[in-house]
């Protein structure tokens, strides 16, 4: 049985409608097994943003296969990919997107509304804001936490539904370096023990070596770092 939760073949990705014919992944393959951490690094505008989102089947690739636990996503209707998101991968954005009205953790909740395993959803969402400091935070509204704070509630809902991916796309640009690397470190931490694969898209160095691969997008190709020991 293979251990791989995501696999992209050849992967092209071009908006000819943009004011120059615009070619912003060229040639993308990348393994990522059950478990691993990778970084995705590159300059503003360079595609890690659009790479996540074909990564995490919120955006469909010009050319190229994408697995996801070795099933090709080609031909699924977009409420197949819509289930397969809702069940299985976690996302994590620079802004948080809580919703404003409601408690943490009714934020945290509301991926287990549409899913059919919603038992002892309330017991997860407990632990895991404890688990995360934020077991004092959960009946409060977004808007009194800090931007840490907020940070870990957009966490844990993207891990209420225990996903195998957990797709993070600069989750620390809002904080500061400490901020950062300690959202980063609760990341793998979390990684760990909720057996799940991380990505996360960063533009800090400290955070990208934190990780256990990282991968430099230039030009549309992904490059692999060699790894660092020490
Ligand atoms: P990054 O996340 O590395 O900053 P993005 O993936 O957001 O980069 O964007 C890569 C390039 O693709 C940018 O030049 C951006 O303007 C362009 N782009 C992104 N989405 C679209 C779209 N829907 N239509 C046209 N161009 C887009
Ligand atoms: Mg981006």
């Amino acid at each position: 049985m293979s251990s791989s939760i995501v696999s992209l073949r050849d992967v092209t990705k071009e908006y000819p409608d943009s004011p120059q014919f615009l070619r912003v992944l060229s040639g993308i393959s990348l393994d990522l097994a059950k478990g691993e951490t990778a970084a995705i690094v590159g300059p503003s505008g360079c595609g890690k943003s659009t790479l996540l989102n074909i990564i995490g089947t919120l955006d469909r690739p010009t050319s190229g296969t994408i697995l996801f636990k070795d099933r090709d996503l080609h031909d699924r209707s977009e409420a197949d990919l819509a289930n397969l998101r809702n069940a299985d991968i976690g996302f994590v954005f620079q802004l948080h997107h809580l919703l404003p009205q409601c408690s943490v953790i009714e934020n945290v909740l509301v991926p287990t509304l549409v899913t059919k395993n919603a038992d002892h959803a309330v017991e997860r969402a407990q632990r895991l804001l404890d688990r995360v400091g934020l077991s004092q935070r959960a009946h409060q509204l977004p808007g009194k936490l800090s931007g840490g704070e907020r940070q870990r509630a957009a966490v844990v809902r993207a891990l209420i539904n225990k996903p195998s991916l957990l797709l993070a796309d600069e989750p620390t640009g809002s904080l500061n370096q400490q901020g950062a690397e300690q959202l980063a470190g609760l990341l793998l931490e979390l990684n760990r023990e909720e057996e799940m694969t991380l990505v996360v898209v960063t533009h800090s160095e400290e955070v990208a070596r934190m990780m256990g691969r990282v991968f430099e997008l230039r030009e549309g190709t992904l490059h692999e770092r060699a790894p660092q020991h020490g």
